[in-house]
């Protein structure tokens, strides 16, 4: 449907009206207070001076405010610009000044902005194709971070590729320009497609997987999600217990802290019945362990970038088809998929993606725009490959490849098999500049126990790897440093070793 973003929380709010929303500690909002709300922060936008095409930037943590801030932005027919809380005051400033933000939004700002104002939302001119609805910095994991141009057709259809592949529904637009989901099947089917839906979020909303899947994709689904703003593991199990939590979404860091964590041990997972990963690979024996606890739960991966406005596959967790484990799933419907260079499946090459919810091009930067985006195709700077049933894995990222005299190393198959030896909590592996080879691997392990020798470690990987793969080093740590959207910071890992 050609509807602007905002349509997404107007559709909800009408047809979940008083069911809850968000609930934070003693707070909560329903559906249909969240629509008057970011109706009143739209028009407290307007009486400012602030509207079409204006950057708004959202400075925050994930909190009740968020919702009112992005959706009013959006209803103003602003331009949503959202900034990590955490990013230190350079960084922010630097992001808030190459978006051109009108104003910057902080949590206490919004009540201040949307008191007294009309319920009804403004009537705004919107161009679906042209006019941005996010303007989303890239995570920086790699390099400096970029503006992604997002218009509002970006988000819509991200949105549903994703929520319809949850739910199995079709969207539609009702009478008043709202955007619900149309179910099909039989209403016996649609409850356990959606569980009985409650969500926890910890997604962070600054990051698409927050935006699009955490925020946009949940409320078309008619969620009730517990917000936490950082991540407590025990506080979090204890809310999957107590409320019978039915889905789960989040990169594999926030799995991580929750299975080794001590509040795992007396965790009630059972009613679980979605697990979502994204963001950055998880390893077999995550999906492995998170299986023994939510047995019941289809756990799916999804592959995206910022650049793709979230996501462009996804693992088919309610298709009647084979499930495959350790790869990203297929390509979204209306999304094309191809390997840069292969003529057959399993074949390796950089992945390639074609679809309505490719960015339009990188903010000021037209040079960095004209490298990615190819006679309309966007070109990742991740490896990937296909297996013979169009099921995608992601190898590793072309910027973490190692070169060992001339061959390639991936140190994701490294982090694996580390992964799965006995006393090892995480693991990552970079490269070790050296004169006359080009790039040793070499390995940073946390232990579970601190019992772990690296010698024996590095032997039981060894010997499962051809010579050139090897590890050459093994160097225990306490932790590995990952980014707020829960990426390894490989940058960092590097400059410890030069
Ligand atoms: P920058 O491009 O500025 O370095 P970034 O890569 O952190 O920042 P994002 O758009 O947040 O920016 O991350 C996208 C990247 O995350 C992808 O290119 C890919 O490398 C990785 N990624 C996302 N999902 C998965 C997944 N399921 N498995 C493996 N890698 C993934």
């Amino acid at each position: 449907p050609e509807v602007p973003a905002g349509a997404i929380l107007l559709g909800s709010a009408r047809r979940y009206g008083d069911r809850v929303a968000f609930v934070r500690g003693g707070e909560q909002v329903t559906y249909a207070e969240l629509g008057h709300r970011a109706a009143q922060f739209a028009n407290g936008l307007l009486d400012r001076g602030i509207g079409h095409g204006d950057r708004v930037a959202l400075r925050m943590p994930n909190c009740l405010e968020y919702p009112v801030a992005y959706y009013g932005t959006l209803l103003a027919g602003a331009v949503f610009v959202p900034v990590n809380p955490l990013l230190p005051e350079a960084a922010a400033a630097r992001q808030i000044a190459d978006a051109d933000a009108k104003l910057v939004v902080t949590p206490p700002d919004v009540p201040g902005i949307c008191s007294g104002r009309s319920t009804t939302p403004p009537e705004v001119d919107i161009d679906v194709y042209a006019d941005l609805a996010h303007l989303a910095y890239t995570g920086g994991t790699t390099g400096e971070s970029k503006g992604v141009r997002l218009p509002h057709r970006n988000v819509v259809v991200n949105t549903l590729q994703y929520v319809c592949w949850g739910s199995g529904s079709v969207p539609a637009v009702d009478g008043q320009g709202g955007l619900v989901l149309d179910q099909v099947g039989s209403d016996e089917e649609w409850p356990t497609r959606l569980g009985t839906a409650v969500s926890i979020n910890l997604t962070p909303w600054f990051h698409a997987m927050g935006t699009i899947a955490g925020m946009n994709a949940l409320l078309m689904a008619g969620y009730s999600c517990t917000l936490h703003d950082r991540l407590d593991p025990a506080a979090y199990l204890a809310d999957a217990k107590r409320l019978r939590v039915t889905m789960m979404g989040g990169a594999p860091a926030l799995f991580a802290a929750l299975l080794n964590s001590p509040a795992i041990h007396t965790a009630d997972l059972s009613s679980v019945r979605s697990i979502g990963s994204g963001a950055a690979p998880m390893p077999l024996e995550m999906t492995r362990r998170l299986h023994a606890l939510a047995p019941d739960a289809l756990i799916s991966e999804g592959y995206g970038l910022t650049e793709v406005t979230m996501g462009a596959t996804a693992g088919p967790a309610f298709a009647s088809g084979v499930r495959k484990v350790g790869t990203v799933g297929v390509p979204t419907f209306d999304t094309e998929v191809r390997i840069d260079g292969a003529t057959a499946p399993g074949e390796r090459g950089e992945v390639c993606i074609r679809g309505p919810q490719v960015m339009t091009g990188y903010h000021n930067r037209p040079d960095a725009t004209a490298e990615v985006l190819i006679d309309g195709w966007l070109h990742t700077g991740d490896v990937g490959i296909f297996d013979e049933d169009g099921y995608l894995s992601i190898v590793d990222r072309m910027k973490d490849m190692l070169l060992y005299k001339g061959y390639n190393v991936y140190p994701r198959e490294l982090e694996e098999l580390l992964a799965a030896q006995e006393g090892v909590l995480a693991a990552a592996v970079v490269g070790k500049p050296d004169a006359s080879v080009g790039e040793l691997p070499v390995a940073f392990v946390v232990p579970a126990n601190g019992a772990v020798s690296p010698e024996k470690l590095m032997a039981a990987v060894n010997e499962q790897v051809v010579a050139y793969k090897r590890l050459r080093d093994v160097l225990l740590v306490d932790q590995i440093p990952v980014s707020a959207a829960g990426k390894v910071l490989k940058r960092e890992l590097r400059g410890r070793l030069s």
